[in-house]
């Protein structure tokens, strides 16, 4: 089965790209316009022609009340283009996906599902036109989507897209901000309801802690990986001054060359591994809860942290929640993201927060009503209880 997604964004495009929305806004608009001009008056024929039968001045009605064809129409393009060249300028699929939507505003308007389509109007506060997606002319790449004619025009990225685009509709609204919606396929199904919710906390020791007990720990081999990727680096820094001390150019020094490709392997291990297991751990929570909550985590800069272990595990945390959040949207569940403060310092049975709470990294004591649990557990409590107050 497949489900269709939207996915919206802030386009910014340069001013050369402006125009080029702007006229393919108006060129989509002129060719709508026309076509639903030419049906109109082919009705009217037939109306009169219609009339006139009825009332005895003709015999038949030999005009012929055509229904507007979408294939036919759109075959009548080329030839609208040599007269008015302008239409030659724009995304020429964007001109066929507008003519895809008079014929489709039509043949609702034949099955009387709605009126009878009307003129678009250069007034209109939000101006778009829809383009649709063939030999990858539309994709994203990094903080770009590359749209047919426009080229790479930068975006906000505010979320991964998944699955097959589809189409996308590029918008201009009245105060002149850009945006571009895409309209993706994902395979997925809706997984049964559990009627459960769940909170996680994601630690350093082990990856992920659930409220109901349930501990994801790091498998061990992750950590032997990477004491081969601590050893592998080492070498390759000796390698590295080593070469500056002999005054080689990097990329002459084989053995550092041959370090460099090592250490790169090893990388490619770790975050393949990594990705099988979160795969793995995300799929069995969004199958056994409804409600996820999780911490707004604001990952510190990794460039920043020398210490590899705690870089590897907020590179994974972020990429655990993108997963949960579109396993979640793929399969109907839902994930919220609450506010991390002091979650890991308030007790879960009394409310009360203070750091003595905290006796130790993996202990809670509540020093107030006594009550003790795993550190890590008591803060998922936290975070669940957050996500469904939300
Ligand atoms: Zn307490």
């Amino acid at each position: 089965m497949f489900i269709h997604k939207a996915f919206k964004f802030r386009l910014y495009p340069n001013q050369k790209q402006m125009e080029l929305i702007h006229k393919t806004i108006g060129c989509s608009r002129f060719v709508f316009n026309l076509f639903l001009g030419k049906q109109k008056e082919k009705d009217a024929y037939w109306s009169i022609t219609e009339e006139m039968k009825q009332n005895g001045q003709l015999s038949s009605n030999n005009w012929k009340g055509d229904y507007l064809n979408k294939y036919e129409t759109i075959k009548e393009l080329p030839e609208l283009k040599k007269q008015y060249s302008f239409l030659k300028e724009v995304d020429s699929i964007a001109l066929q996906k507008s003519v895809e939507n008079l014929a489709d505003a039509y043949s609702r308007y034949y099955k009387k599902q709605n009126k009878l389509p009307r003129f678009k109007s250069k007034k209109n506060p939000v101006q778009s036109y829809v383009t649709k997606h063939t030999n990858g002319n539309i994709a994203v790449i990094d903080d770009h989507i590359k749209l047919p004619k426009l080229g790479l025009v930068r975006f906000a990225k505010s979320r991964e897209v998944h699955g097959r685009i589809l189409s996308a509709t590029i918008r201009r609204n009245p105060s002149g901000k850009y945006f571009v919606s895409l309209t993706t396929e994902v395979e997925g199904t809706e997984l049964p309801k559990t009627n459960s919710a769940v909170g996680i906390d994601v630690g350093l020791k082990d990856f992920a802690i659930l409220s109901d007990g349930t501990i994801y720990s790091n498998p061990k081999f992750f950590r032997s990986l990477e004491g081969k990727l601590v050893k592998a680096q080492r070498i390759l820094s000796r390698r590295q001054e080593r070469a500056l001390q002999q005054k080689k150019p990097l990329n002459e020094a084989k053995n550092y060359q041959k370090q460099r490709k090592k250490v790169a392997r090893i990388h490619e291990k770790i975050v393949n591994a990594r990705t099988d297991y979160l795969q793995k751990i995300s799929t069995e929570i969004i199958k056994n809860h409804d409600v996820i909550g999780i911490e707004d985590l604001k990952v510190a800069n990794m460039r920043k942290n020398h210490n590899l272990a705690k870089a590897i595990s907020e590179a994974s945390w972020s990429q655990f929640r993108t997963m949960l959040e579109y396993k979640a949207e793929w399969y109907g569940k839902t994930v919220i993201a609450v506010h991390p403060t002091r979650t890991s310092q308030r007790c879960h049975a009394c409310g009360h927060t203070e750091k003595a709470n905290r006796p130790s990294q993996a202990e809670f004591v509540c020093q107030k009503c006594g009550h003790t649990d795993n550190a890590d557990v008591n803060a998922s409590k936290n975070i669940k209880e957050l996500a469904l107050a939300v």
